[in-house]
């Protein structure tokens, strides 16, 4: 029989069942392996992990269907959005399955809250079941609760080799096997210090962290608030709310003193509180004749001079625009003119902006998310009130909603990957830059403002520091193991010196094919069956590697040592790269690149699976 191997089955995974399933006439004789140690929906989305953690996306915008927005030429079902799904959570699972933390979470849920973890699995294990009953006669779905360790050619097909020592035979595979653990460095600690090395915070031993000890954290993007919620919501602390709308922390006694601190320095901004979804900007840079230009110059795009540039106008003239529309919204026009008549990415000068349309005009694309970077305080007492007075600014820009300037300026930086990403994908940007630059740099600060916690853990956090269980140690954060323990320091506050027992990673760790834990991954890679993606380089300079597997565009297919691609394997998201975005789930009424993908794997895995494929033509 034919037969399709889904390594991995996460949302990707999950989603290219789909799309096979939706792909499939009853004319098809096809058997599935789904192949994950975990059940479907996958090991990020475990329905069994803590209630504390919650997603980022909101309940509107998570989905495993294709809407009318998505545009593939390909069959698709209708199928529920979780908001939607969860209307009716007892009449798809059965009112037993619905346990009192999940009852609590439907009963306040709206479109844009974010959900717990949990439930967005819940959703995922609900929409595999709902799918099963889709599967035309003549095809079947098979699953395996294993790892698979390793794939081998056999002729025209490919062997698939499973932990429990099965293996399966089958005309095609698709690895979508997201984030994977990599062999780090600090796992094994020279001194004896408490390491919680990077990992997924359902999965880490919490209970080592000491009570009521300082304990340094690295990290305060959305690990860090994970961390912050393990440790006190976790631990039985309660936050009551005020009068004033701020909330005052209960503290267990059993949380410790957590010292926090970063590259920049500040944590992830708060989102906007809104009751509706978020209005799509309407984005006027770059042009369309500077994309095209961008694109035909890719390869050597160069991140500083070629783009960011932009993603300052746009900021800048959203900010403006905004402004003006509640002062003297008549001069829209005229404002739009004066921006497109500014050469190139440049932007018109701000004194005659002030002057000429009497706006404030005052919004800082370089700032916003960096307040820190260069500013010392010889008083670290000062740092702490200036960084609470930072919170408090966001959390109140955060209430205005909508009509918070400085909440349009960053969405518009964070906006701007529409483009940025597709560019920079496949090798856009010359290797020093997309490492420097978009790696090292804006893919993070993009980030921190665009993507971060909803607005009610910016609060917790407030209420935190308040209580002094949470601790910021500011920007350039250095930590340096000492004989029993971490030193932990900041070119902030370079007065302050943390001495503390443990040191907590508040990130996930790198995709890195030449470091990854992955044994299928290393196995792969040791045998030349993939190979690391190398980065655009100036002749006569080593090329950089990305930390993923090199793959054909769409549909992904892998590129083995010789640079030659498998015809007859596929891979999807984290892995692969320099597939910049590749980390998201799949968004509602975007036209989402995540479903569009998976759609043409699928499609590809399904015709190789019929015998439709032998010969297409690869390309690269
Ligand atoms: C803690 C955390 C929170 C996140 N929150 C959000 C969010 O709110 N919104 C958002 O858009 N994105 C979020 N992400 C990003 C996340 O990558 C995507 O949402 C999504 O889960 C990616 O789907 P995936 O299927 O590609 O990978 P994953 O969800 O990582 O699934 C991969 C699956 O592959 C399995 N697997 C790995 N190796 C093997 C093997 N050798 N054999 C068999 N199975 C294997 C794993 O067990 C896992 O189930 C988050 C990621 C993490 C880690």
């Amino acid at each position: 029989m034919s037969a399709i191997a889904i390594i991995g089955v996460g949302p990707r995974g999950l989603s290219t069942l789909e799309r096979i399933i939706a792909h499939l006439t009853p004319a098809d004789c096809v058997t599935v392996h789904l192949i994950d140690p975990h059940p479907p929906g996958g090991r990020v989305w475990r329905a069994d992990q803590s209630r504390h953690l919650l997603m980022n996306t909101t309940a509107g915008d998570a989905t495993m269907y294709l809407d009318e927005t998505v545009q593939v030429n390909s069959p698709r079902f209708d199928g529920l959005t979780l908001f939607d799904w969860a209307q009716d959570i007892s009449g798809h699972l059965g009112e037993d399955a619905v346990d009192d933390d999940l009852r609590a979470e439907i009963d306040v849920i709206t479109p844009v809250t974010s959900v717990s973890r949990r439930l967005y699995g819940t959703y995922l294990g609900w929409v595999y079941r709902e799918l099963l009953g889709r599967v035309p006669t003549g095809s079947r779905i098979e699953t395996h609760a294993c790892e698979a360790i390793a794939i081998e050619q056999r002729g025209d097909r490919e062997v698939v080799t499973l932990s429990d020592e099965r293996a399966i035979e089958v005309d095609s595979v698709v690895l979508a096997i997201g984030h994977t653990d990599t062999e780090d460095r600090l796992r094994t600690p020279r001194s004896q210090f408490i390491y919680i090395a990077p990992g997924q915070p359902a999965e880490q031993d919490w209970s080592v962290v000491p009570e009521g000890e300082a304990v340094v954290v690295r990290g305060l993007g959305l690990n860090f608030y994970d961390t912050m919620a393990l440790l006190t919501l976790g631990r039985g602390g309660r936050f009551a709310p005020c009068e004033d709308g701020s909330l005052t922390y209960l503290p267990s006694g059993k949380e410790p003193i957590l010292w926090a601190g970063s590259r920049r320095g500040i944590p992830f901004k708060a989102k906007s509180i809104t009751t509706t979804r978020a209005t799509p900007l309407d984005m006027r840079y770059p042009s369309r004749e500077t994309l095209a230009r961008l694109e035909d110059a890719r390869g050597a795009i160069d991140f500083d001079r070629d783009m960011w540039p932009w993603v300052r106008k746009e900021a800048l003239w959203q900010t403006a625009l905004a402004e003006l529309r509640s002062t003297n919204p008549a001069r829209s026009t005229e404002l739009a003119e004066r921006f497109d008549a500014a050469p190139g990415a440049t932007t018109p000068d701000r004194a005659s902006l002030r002057s000429d349309f009497g706006i404030e005009y005052a919004f800082d694309p370089d700032r916003t998310g960096a307040p820190f970077e260069d500013v010392q305080f010889d008083d670290p007492a000062a740092f702490d009130h200036a960084i609470r007075g930072w919170i408090d600014d966001d959390l109140a820009e955060a209430a205005l909603g909508e009509t918070s300037v400085v909440k349009l300026g960053d969405r518009a930086i964070g906006a701007a990957r529409a483009w940025i990403f597709p560019l920079a994908s496949y090798g856009g940007l010359e290797g020093r830059s997309h490492r420097a630059r978009l790696e090292g740099w804006y893919a993070g600060y993009a980030n921190s403002l665009a993507g971060g916690p909803p607005a009610l853990r910016v609060r917790q956090l407030a209420a935190l520091i308040d209580a002094q269980v949470v601790r910021m140690l500011g920007a350039g954060m250095h930590v340096q193991d000492a004989s029993e323990g971490v030193v932990a320091r900041s070119l902030t506050t370079p007065h302050r010196v943390v001495h503390a027992r443990a040191l907590i990673e508040a990130r996930l760790p790198d995709a890195d094919v030449e470091r990854t834990a992955s044994t299928l991954l290393s196995s792969l890679h040791a045998k030349k069956r993939v190979r690391p993606y190398a980065l655009p380089s100036p002749v006569g300079i080593n090329p950089l590697t990305a930390g993923g597997i090199d793959v054909t565009e769409a549909p992904f297919r892998v590129v083995d040592g010789h640079g030659v691609p498998n015809p007859r394997v596929f891979a999807l998201g984290v892995p692969v790269g320099p597939h910049v975005g590749t980390s998201f789930t799949a968004f509602a009424r975007s036209n989402s690149a995540f479903l569009r993908q998976t759609d043409s794997v699928a499609a590809a895995a399904l015709r190789l699976a019929r015998g439709d494929d032998q010969r297409e033509n690869v390309r690269r």
